[in-house]
This record gives structure tokens, C-alpha cells and sequence, in this order.
């Protein structure tokens, strides 16, 4: 038989090491966001790389940087690039893609938007796979740009390409045939990757559909006159539309059998 004494200090005992492990858990993940969210707020790559490492209680303390991060706005599109091209990334590539530096990863939708933007994706079991490694300059370029457009960041590059910034900048990026028409890449998941474009006209630019929202690209637009509507063909593909409407200053149109269903 057990002695009740005996048994209420055995208790006291576990309790008080319950009690002891769980303030020291929620003091080491306050410390870990406390302190080291900061850093990871200027070093993307630190934080691609924390996502990826057990160390980080499961990855609480790198996905609660990537929320800071989304939050204050410090996650732009060149973060955005540099996340995808950390080395720790390079485990999510798919088997299908080529060897070479330029990757699809399993979180590919199959909008097929890098397919048509370069040469070298090509669909490949229900998603992208970057079959033929982009060699050229100009290959690199087209590869990059896909990157920048694909609306789930699933193209991904096992080192930094020093085309990345060039990429970036390149949008609105001219529609080849059509003078007065602009793809304007930055694809949103938000309109399951639809495309969105400029069209550059008298009496005022037209902007179809919404792209993600991006401030390069919002000056891009500026710099080619800006915008003074914003058409939105379906209600599925008005993805950033609020944020584009308050930074251009464009008159929002859809179609009446179209904005009830807002
Ligand atoms: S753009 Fe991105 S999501 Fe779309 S097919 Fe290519 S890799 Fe997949």
C-alpha cells in the first residue's frame, strides 16, 4: 500500500516540475521572439534558414518572425527573392525538375504562368518543374522574372542569381506586339495566379485585373503614366485591389453581374 504522505510529495514533486518546464518553455520562446525576431526581420535568409532548423521549438519562433515580418510591412519582394534563394530551401525541390541552380518546389499550384513566361518550365506531373536550366543571360532573366510573377513563391534558386534585382524591376514588362500592352507580373494567390495588365491609352491607362501588391511595381505603373481605372473582369481576380486603388488613385469598374457576389 501506499503511503499518503508519500504520495502527496510525489505530487508536489511533478507538479512543481510541470509547473518549473512550462515557464521555462514560454520564457525560452519569448526569448527566442524577443530577441532574435529583430534579426531575422533584416536577414531573410536567417529566417529561411530558421524555418528549416528543428532548434526553433518546431519552427514557432521563425514562423512568428515571418508574421512580424509580414506585418510590418518588411516582407517586400526583394525579401521575398532572397527567402526563396536561401540555401535551406533547396530540400523543397521537386525530382522532376533538371540539375542546375533554378528549381520548382512541391508547392507549385499548376497555374501555369512560368510556363508560358520561359522556355525552360515545362508541366511535368500535375506541376512545374524546371526542365531545361536557363544558360543564357537572357535565359536567366526570363527564368527569374517567372520567379517574381509566380503568385505561391514556388520557383526557388539554390544560390542568389545577381540577375535577381534586374528581375524585379522589370515589370510592367512590355507585352511583345502589342505597344500599348504590359504584363505586370507579381501574380496573387489571392486570383489563383491570374494574370494582370496595363494598357496604356489616351484619356487614361486601364489596369486589368489585380496584380499582388508591390511599390517597385506600383512605380513602374507611375512611370508610364499611372493609372485612372482599375477593370476587374471577375470577381476572383481582384486579388490587392483595395491597396492599388488608395496608392494609384484609379476608379475601380466591374461588371454589375459581377460586384454582388463582393
Ligand atoms: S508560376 Fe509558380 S505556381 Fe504557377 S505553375 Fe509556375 S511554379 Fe507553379
Amino acid at each position: 500500500a501506499t503511503h499518503p504522505v508519500k504520495l502527496e510529495e510525489k505530487e508536489r514533486i511533478q507538479l512543481l516540475m510541470s509547473a518549473s518546464l512550462a515557464i521555462f518553455l514560454v520564457l525560452a520562446q519569448f526569448c527566442t521572439t524577443s530577441a532574435f525576431a529583430p534579426i531575422l526581420l533584416s536577414h531573410p535568409e536567417a529566417a529561411a534558414r530558421a524555418r528549416h532548423c528543428a532548434f526553433w521549438s518546431g519552427g514557432w519562433g521563425a514562423n512568428t518572425a515571418e508574421a512580424l515580418m509580414r506585418r510590418r510591412g518588411a516582407r517586400d519582394e526583394r525579401s521575398r527573392l532572397l527567402l526563396m534563394q536561401a540555401p535551406g530551401v533547396a530540400k523543397l525541390r521537386r525530382a522532376e525538375n533538371a540539375p542546375g541552380n533554378v528549381f520548382v518546389d512541391e508547392s507549385c499550384i499548376d497555374c501555369g504562368t512560368c510556363r508560358w513566361m520561359s522556355p525552360c518550365f515545362t508541366r511535368s506531373n500535375d506541376k512545374s518543374a524546371v526542365t531545361v536550366q536557363p544558360q543564357s543571360e537572357e535565359e536567366r532573366l526570363g527564368a527569374l522574372q517567372a520567379m517574381v510573377a509566380c503568385p505561391t513563391g514556388s520557383i526557388r534558386t539554390e544560390s542568389p542569381d545577381p540577375l535577381s534585382k534586374q528581375a524585379t524591376l522589370s515589370f510592367p514588362l512590355p507585352v511583345p506586339g502589342l505597344s500599348n500592352v504590359y504584363h505586370l507580373g507579381y501574380h496573387s494567390p489571392k486570383s489563383y495566379g491570374a494574370a494582370a495588365y496595363l494598357l496604356v491609352r489616351e484619356g487614361g491607362n486601364v489596369l486589368v485585373d489585380s496584380p499582388r501588391f508591390n511599390e517597385a511595381l506600383a512605380k513602374g505603373i507611375i512611370a508610364l503614366g499611372g493609372a485612372k481605372y482599375m477593370y476587374m473582369t471577375h470577381i476572383d481576380d481582384v486579388a490587392d485591389h483595395v491597396r492599388w486603388s488608395e496608392r494609384l488613385g484609379c476608379t475601380r469598374v466591374m461588371h454589375a453581374s459581377e460586384a454582388p457576389r463582393a
